[in-house]
């Protein structure tokens, strides 16, 4: 997935923009600016790609995630309901902004089961957040369809699957809000950087807002500005938004490269009747950074990772054990390791993690492997990739 692979000339260019005229905040200094504005310009890109009424660029996918939480108003004494598999972000996030976070199991999507959630809500749940893991999306119909039964917010972190779709929608654009990243492996790239997107227009000022200070960005005088609310400096800089801008622009050829060779991949295992894969919800829209499969057993899933170390495939997970994105090796969340004291009603909400077991997405996470997908093979390594996954997994059956 990754917009590093295209890093060239066009990011230069707009890097140098920047440079040129030295002003490397995105807010201000109208005069010294030559006209550029790579942070609202890409925020411009984002609200027409995406087909989104807004889009507030952050530091980072973290800090897009805290702001989203901001902005649909959740702290002391909320529930959010977040998957077994993600990033660490997901509950860094909900237990930065005061809140509780509850955490589901995942199914064959590899994204929350709508019965786990349905289960999980009880009178605090204020948002369910799926993650769109590996490029492609969560069973939105069912998710949205609980949010509003129970009236909670859909906040979508679809950091993992920017220009993915569901039913002809972007990804992000189908919750109250959604999130993005644009760090370096993530599918366009800033360096670092992340984005909001809500079609509520209330929200949208509360998040240009709440990322700069609470600045109420009226006039043209920043000194002279009013602070409506309470915020923070999730601000990215001109020469961040920059690189982004470039990389937004190739995101068609990006996609339809990843389709092209996952498909080759994908269509080669299918020849295997042991091989399951992944289900997503709308196969048109996967934006597929990855190829996610299954093999039988968790055993056999742990032969095939060390057959294509012996055969020479790269760059495949089995999560299992993964200290990033599954439960399994959360023990600093177990433990609620912080710096600072937690609040009584983050620890007294908590569900006791050291106890719990979730069988379901344990069934799942060790048994699939997922593989990115690059764009730099050639046609020539495409199918000779193919070919070792293939003699690597019949290996072992
Ligand atoms: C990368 C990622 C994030 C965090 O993004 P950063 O820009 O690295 O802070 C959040 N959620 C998911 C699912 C991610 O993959």
């Amino acid at each position: 997935m990754p917009g590093f692979e295209f890093f060239s000339d066009a990011e230069r260019k707009e890097v140098n923009d920047v440079l040129e005229s030295g002003v490397l905040m995105r807010y201000g200094f109208d005069g010294m600016r030559n006209g550029h504005w790579k942070a609202k310009e890409l925020e411009q890109e984002l609200q027409k790609k995406l087909h989104v009424k807004h889009a507030q660029l952050t530091t980072s996918g973290t800090t897009a995630l805290n702001l989203a939480l901001a902005i649909l108003g959740v702290g002391a004494g909320d529930e959010v309901i977040m998957p077994t598999f993600t990033f660490v972000a997901s509950f860094e996030s909900i237990i930065n902004a005061g809140a509780t976070p509850i955490i589901v199991d995942i199914d064959d999507t590899l994204t929350l089961d709508p019965k786990a959630v349905e289960a999980a809500i009880t009178s605090k749940t204020k948002v369910v957040m799926p993650v769109h893991m590996c490029g492609s999306m969560a069973d939105l119909d069912a998710l949205k369809a609980i949010c509003d039964k129970h009236n909670i917010y859909l906040l979508e972190d679809a950091c993992q699957a920017f220009a993915g779709t569901y039913k002809g929608k972007a990804l992000g654009t189908i919750g109250d809000a959604g999130c993005f990243s644009f760090d370096f492996v993530k599918t366009i790239t800033c360096g670092e950087g992340g984005a909001v997107v809500t079609n509520n227009s209330k929200m949208a000022v509360e998040a240009d807002q709440y990322s700069d200070h609470g600045h109420d960005h009226i006039g043209s005088d920043r000194g002279a500005e009013t602070h409506p609310i309470m915020g923070y400096n999730y601000r990215i800089s001109e020469l961040h938004a920059a690189v982004g801008l470039a990389q937004i622009r190739r995101t068609d050829e990006i996609i339809a490269i990843q389709r092209k060779n996952k498909k080759v991949l994908k269509d080669a295992l299918a020849t295997i009747p042991e091989v399951s894969f992944r289900r997503i919800p709308d196969e048109a829209g996967d934006s597929a950074t990855f190829l996610s499969f299954f093999m039988p057993t968790a055993e056999l899933s742990q032969k095939v990772v060390e057959a294509f170390k012996e055969y020479g495939v790269d760059a495949y997970w089995n999560y299992f054990d993964n200290n990033w994105h599954y439960i399994r090796k959360w023990n600093h969340l177990k433990d609620l390791k912080s710096l600072y004291p937690i609040s009584n009603h983050i620890k007294e909400g908590m569900q006791d993690l050291n106890a719990i077991k979730f069988a379901q997405s344990d069934a799942y996470i060790s048994r699939n492997i997922s593989c990115l997908i690059k764009l730099s093979w050639t046609e020539e390594e495409l199918q000779e990739r193919a070919q070792k996954m293939v003699n690597a997994i019949k290996s072992v059956l």
